[in-house]
Order: C-alpha cells, then sequence, then structure tokens
C-alpha cells in the first residue's frame, strides 16, 4: 500500500526553500519522527546531490560513468531483482551463468562452456574468492603430504588495497615485492625469491592501479614453471584483471596472460570498470571446475529450490549483472574493441602533449596498459609546486586528476594520472589540456599567487587516494 494512504502528509511543500527547511533544524544525524511529502524529500536530496563532482571530469576513477539510455531502463526495470534468489528469478541466473562462461571463452578456459565461476558486486570480493580457493587448494595439497598448514604466504607486486584486505582478514602472510628504483611492477625474478613451498599462489596484475602498466603474466608463469621443474613446487597464479581482463581481449589479442597459460587458475574482473557496466558488478572465474574446490560453495534451499553458492555477500542487486549482459550482446567483441581502440588512442596522444608541457616526464605513455597515462615532476627538488598542487589547482575548476605517492619503496616518488574511459571526449581532451596550461602559467609564476605562500616542493603532506 502507498506511503500516502496509510499516513497523514503534510501538503506537499515542494519549493527549494521550504525542501532546505528539512535539514535546517540541526537534524541531519537526527532519525526522523514525522514522513514527508515524497515530491518534497525527492527535490532535497536531488538538489544536495547537484553539489557532487561530475562524474565525467573524473579522470580518477577506473568505473563506468557513461549510460545508454538502454542500460538506464534495464536497471529501471530490475530494481526489485535478487541475484541471489534464483528460484525466483531463473531468468536472470540464466543470464548470469551466460556472462561467466562468455567470459570464460573470452579467457581461452579450456571448459569454457562447464568450468565454475560467479558474479560478484566488484572485483574486491572476486579477490576475495579467488585467494580463498588459493588458500583452500594449498590446504589439501599440503594436508595430504601430511605438511603443515600453519604459515600460508601470498606473494604479489603493488597492488590494489583489496589484496591486503584478503591478507589481513583471511590470515595469510602478504609478500608484497616492493617497488625499487624504476621497477615499479612485478618481475619473475623477484617473485621467484619469495616463492616457497607455504606460498598459496602468486597475484599477478593485468592493469596496477598506480601506473596503469600490465605485469608480465606470462614470463611470470614462465619463471614458475622452471621451479617447478627444479624443486618441484607447483604455485598457480591468479590474475589480478580488474581493469586488464577487458581490455587486453579486445586491445592485445596476442598477449598470452589468460588461461591459455596452464599456470593461470583463476581471473577476477570488475565489469563496472572496462567491462562498461554500471556500478555494482565483478567476475570471479576458475581455469577448469576442478580448481574450484567444493568445500567453498554451499547449497542454499530456503528461497525455493536448490543453489549452490559461493560468494561473501548473500543478497545482490541483479540489475548490473543484467547490463553487463546487455553490454556483451550489444558490443561484441568489435564493440569493445572499437570502444577500448579509441580510449588507449586518446591516452597516448594525451601524453605526447602532456609531456611537451616541459616540466613534466611521462611514467606510463598510454602502451600496452590501461587507457590513460601517468607522469611525475622532472625535478620536484627545483620546481616552484609539487603535483599536488596542479591537482589541487584543477579540482577547483572541476577536474579530477589525482596525485599520490607510490607504495614501499618508492614512497618519495609523486604521480600523477589520468584514465581514460568512454565518455571521455577529444573535446573534453582539448578543455583539459587548456586548463592545464593555464594551471602552469598559473603555479610558474608564485609572484602571481600572494594568497597562497609556501606552496613550493614538499609543503604539502596529501596521503594520496
Ligand atoms: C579497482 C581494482 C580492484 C578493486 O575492484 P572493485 O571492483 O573496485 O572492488 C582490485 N584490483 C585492481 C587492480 C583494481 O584496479
Amino acid at each position: 500500500m502507498p506511503l500516502h494512504n496509510t499516513c497523514k502528509l503534510k501538503a506537499k511543500p515542494s519549493s527549494p526553500i521550504e525542501s532546505e527547511a528539512l535539514h535546517s533544524n540541526g537534524q541531519t544525524y537526527v532519525f526522523p519522527e514525522v514522513s514527508r511529502d515524497s515530491q518534497a524529500v525527492y527535490r532535497t536530496i536531488h538538489d544536495q546531490l547537484v553539489l557532487d563532482g561530475n562524474s565525467q571530469h573524473n579522470l580518477a576513477t577506473f568505473c563506468t560513468t557513461w549510460i545508454e539510455p538502454e542500460v538506464e531502463r534495464i536497471m529501471d526495470e530490475s530494481a526489485d531483482k535478487n541475484m541471489i534468489d534464483k528460484d525466483e528469478y531463473p531468468q536472470t541466473a540464466a543470464i548470469e551463468e551466460r556472462c561467466i562462461h562468455m567470459l570464460a571463452d573470452l579467457w581461452n578456459s579450456p571448459e569454457a562452456a562447464s568450468t565454475m565461476g560467479c558474479s560478484t558486486t566488484g572485483s574486491s570480493e572476486a579477490a576475495m574468492l579467488g585467494g580463498l580457493a588459493l588458500k583452500w587448494n594449498w590446504r589439501k595439497r599440503r594436508r595430504a603430504e601430511g605438511k603443515s598448514i600453519d604459515s600460508p604466504n601470498l606473494v604479489m607486486g603493488p597492488v590494489q588495497v583489496c589484496w591486503h584486505k584478503f591478507c589481513r582478514y583471511f590470515d595469510v602472510e602478504i609478500r608484497e615485492v616492493p617497488m625499487e628504483g624504476d621497477r615499479l611492477l612485478l618481475t619473475p625474478e623477484e617473485v621467484l625469491k619469495r616463492c616457497d613451498e607455504n606460498t598459496i599462489g602468486v597475484v599477478v596484475t593485468l592493469g596496477v592501479t598506480f601506473t596503469l602498466q600490465f605485469e608480465p603474466v606470462r614470463e611470470i608463469s614462465m619463471a614458475l614453471d622452471k621451479l617447478q621443474a627444479e624443486t618441484g613446487l607447483d604455485i598457480p597464479i591468479h590474475v589480478d584483471g580488474a581493469s586488464g581482463a577487458f581490455l587486453a581481449p579486445f586491445l592485445q589479442p596476442e598477449l598470452i596472460w589468460d588461461f591459455r597459460l596452464p599456470r593461470v587458475r583463476s581471473i577476477n574482473a570488475s565489469g563496472h570498470k572496462f567491462g562498461l557496466a554500471p556500478l555494482g558488478v565483478g567476475w570471479a572465474l576458475w581455469r577448469e571446475k576442478h580448481d574450484l574446490p567444493e568445500e567453498l560453495i554451499f547449497d542454499v534451499n530456503y528461497l525455493g529450490g536448490n543453489m549452490p553458492t559461493f560468494a561473501l555477500n548473500f543478497s545482490r542487486p541483479g540489475g548490473e549483472i543484467i547490463c553487463q549482459y546487455y553490454n556483451f550482446l550489444r558490443l561484441g567483441k568489435e564493440g569493445y574493441r572499437e570502444i577500448q581502440s579509441e580510449c588507449s588512442a586518446m591516452g597516448r596522444e594525451l601524453a605526447v602533449k602532456i609531456a611537451a608541457l616541459g616540466p613534466f616526464e611521462i611514467v606510463y605513455d598510454g602502451v600496452d596498459g590501461i587507457p590513460g597515462l601517468c607522469w611525475k615532476l622532472k625535478d620536484p627538488a627545483s620546481s616552484p609546486f609539487t603535483l599536488y598542487d596542479v591537482a589541487d589547482r584543477l579540482r577547483d575548476r572541476g577536474w579530477l586528476v589525482p596525485a599520490y605517492s607510490m607504495p614501499p619503496n618508492r614512497e618519495d616518488l609523486v604521480i600523477q594520472r589520468i584514465l581514460i574511459r568512454h565518455g571521455f571526449t577529444r573535446k573534453m581532451a582539448e578543455e583539459l589540456l587548456h586548463e592545464l596550461n593555464r594551471t602552469l602559467a598559473h603555479l610558474q609564476h608564485p609572484a602571481h599567487r600572494p594568497d597562497r605562500p609556501g606552496t613550493g616542493a614538499g609543503s604539502h603532506n596529501h596521503s594520496g587516494r
């Protein structure tokens, strides 16, 4: 029954001034006593949201911000669909299943039509599931050999925070290879130095958060093959393809990073990044059915029917997954290739133009990684400004172009990064360059800014992202 039939609601106070009054009595953190008119509440919230940033000018996020009208419609039509309720929504469940096998096919699983996988809320949840499977499989092997299962470890390069979470939440020693000098990625040599009998796996990132570059999955796999030949240690790889798993198949089909490598046992990806689905969908897939330990799958019968579930969440919206399916059907490889190539080309062009501005040295030029670029100051010690100043100034103009320091051992290195996503146009690139030029003109002449003393190198202490 609609709310207005059951409650005595005030006549609609929908002028901006009255809707302002909903919050003007300092009650923002107090649970409301009374019901209110839907229009007035909508308007209040709508007006508050107007002050959020413009997502098209957010060059920091990896996530989809460009949404086709058909996708909006599907989201609208799916607001009531609960992904876990496969008995009530068998069509939605079938769509999820199709997506899993389409991805298994895209990532060259030898058992694409029958392998295991699941949708998740994003790559973070998918990474947890991937990590858990690695841990379970390792324990099974160790138990069979009558060996200790007390101290599992996971080897990785500069990873996204989800892997720190996995290791802490699930009690696995993290062996994170630090950056050294110009080496900002994982290398086969560094992996081998850290692997032992307690290594449950190696996480290789296809599209590193900090620099957007792809780590060398194939080379690391080959090094682990050699390790196995020499020592008998058989260490699996999980690829964190949050961005890259939706890029490499289209942009670099010749790059061998996926299930074509037998050592790659599982892959995670964010549907809501370069999968181009709206926020809230990720994927975890295993190479072959037996790579996902059965003990991790729960059978649930209390929604009617019997359904296996492997997830951290239970109830979860279904719309994003349906939209992911829409994307697969609508775009196909051709459409994804077209969109990602265009983004990638724009990243490379911007890299050339930003290098030409003078004070910046390009760290990643947009080639062979995620569409985008990043740069550092050529000479931070003698620069009259920091990259944080550049970021602040651009932010004042509505552009989000983050500056942040690298993880250990290159905390001294500050980088600024741009991601190019679907929806970023050449016109926007021009506007951004124009703004960057103005910013530099402003920052390079400190005499013109008496309002901001002491903004020279090192005076800022931002925490990055
Ligand atoms: C974004 C990202 C994640 C986390 O993914 P969510 O979908 O935001 O949960 C994990 N790893 C990498 C490499 C990422 O880029």
